[in-house]
């Protein structure tokens, strides 16, 4: 057992973190607002070799391992939040294409080496209007008839939907169904139209929104996996690994930023960082997020070991995310005025936070999970 990350390891995050302070940092504001500055920039990552981490390398892909991708994700977060979350969203849709469906057509596998280089974007559709924490509540729906699926249905606030080439959807396998599919559609199947973007107070340069399904048709090979719960869970529980990543990334910047603030700005007479009241802030929220991140490294090795990882994962994006929002919350209150300023990255680094507590599974979702698999030792066996 090994705690220390080695040379290749911390470069991996170095030149993730350099490129991201150094390129993206700067544009944060822009790429708010600007969906075209946003494309650009992911273009940027495809060209600077942060696509396709996940994927095999005979497949077109990097073929990282788990920890090295969140190293990926932890150092692009310094800089940019938004561009890390929508980078790591791509990427595992694309590995998941690339290698979690057994029996894949393989017309759908040839796609591989574009998504692999961002050639190609992909969008993941689960949730739905009436379906968020609870999947089961899904009303969409896909009928088989004869070699083709039509599928009908609207989902809700799905990241890249607007742009996205290829869609993940999950469905009811027909109308009064109980278990679910997950079906590969390509943007341009007549009857699939985007609906208006959710406008949030972080990323707006990213569609999140709409998808309507009107009576769209799929060849019957477009079926990824018949057991579509097991496959979203498996999908979920990589993203319980990334999301952290990025939480760790955003509030270990938070607290660099604000202590290279207050080592400057004098208050009394001296720098307030010298004041012991402020360095034990400092101290409380290094310690937890250099906990969370013992705890974001062992979750990539369990996933990297191919042990189950739900439960550790589950407390991983628990644990990360809410140190994420108590951090970010508490350097705003350091910067002061400053921190209240609209462009203040600071107040992105707190609506990230909560962003970060929503999705893939909410907080008190976490919670269930850990809660549930701890109960369950205990309670007696029905
Ligand atoms: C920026 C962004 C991007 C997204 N991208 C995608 C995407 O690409 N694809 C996709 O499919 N979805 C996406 N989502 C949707 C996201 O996954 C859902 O928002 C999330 O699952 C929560 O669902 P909900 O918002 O409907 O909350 P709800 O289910 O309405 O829950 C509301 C509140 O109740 C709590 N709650 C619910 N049930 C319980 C319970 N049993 N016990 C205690 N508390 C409970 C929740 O934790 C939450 O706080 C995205 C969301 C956002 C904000």
């Amino acid at each position: 057992m090994n705690f220390l990350l080695d040379k290749e390891h911390q470069a991996i995050f170095d030149k993730a973190k350099a490129y991201s302070l150094e390129y993206l940092a700067p544009i944060t504001q822009q790429l708010e607002s600007s969906p075209d500055l946003l494309k650009e920039k992911m273009k940027d990552l495809a060209e600077q070799g942060f696509y396709g981490l996940g994927i095999p390398i005979d497949m077109g892909g990097k073929g990282y391992s788990y920890l090295q991708m969140s190293l990926v994700y932890e150092g692009l977060a310094h800089g940019s939040g938004i561009m890390a979350f929508l980078l790591q969203l791509q990427n595992n849709i694309n590995m998941e294409i690339a290698t979690f469906y057994e029996g894949i057509a393989p017309e759908i596998l040839t796609l591989v080496p574009d998504l692999a280089c961002g050639n190609k974007t992909t969008a993941f559709a689960l949730t739905e209007g009436g379906s968020g924490c609870d999947p089961s509540a899904t009303e969409a729906y896909a009928e088989l008839d004869g070699d083709v699926y039509r599928i009908h249905g609207t989902k809700d606030w799905i990241t890249n939907a607007k742009d996205a080439d290829y869609f993940n959807v999950m469905v009811k396998d027909g109308k009064d169904s109980k278990n679910m599919i997950i079906l590969f559609v390509p943007a341009n199947v007549p009857g699939l139209r985007s609906l208006e973007n959710r406008e949030r107070m972080i990323g707006n340069g990213m569609f999140v929104g709409g998808v309507e399904f009107d009576n769209c048709v799929v060849p019957k090979s477009n079926l990824l996996s018949a057991e579509g719960f097991k496959e979203a869970l498996k999908a979920i529980d990589v993203a319980r690994v990334f999301t952290p990543a990025i939480a760790i990334g955003v509030a270990q910047q938070a607290v660099d930023s604000v202590c290279a603030y207050l080592g400057q700005r004098e208050s009394f007479g001296k720098p307030i960082l010298t004041n012991q009241g402020v360095q034990w802030q400092v101290a409380e929220m290094t310690t937890k997020i250099e906990a969370a991140r013992c705890l974001l490294y062992k979750t990539a090795a369990v996933m990297d070991s191919g042990e189950p990882v739900a439960l550790t994962a589950a407390m991983n994006k628990l644990f990360a995310t809410d140190v994420a929002m108590e951090v970010t919350v508490r350097c705003a209150q350091l910067f002061g005025a400053e921190g209240l300023m609209k462009s203040a990255p600071i107040v992105q680094a707190m609506a990230l936070a909560k962003m970060l507590q929503v999705i893939d599974g909410t907080t008190e979702i976490q919670k269930i999970v850990v809660g549930r698999s701890i109960a369950r030792q205990y309670l007696p066996r029905k």
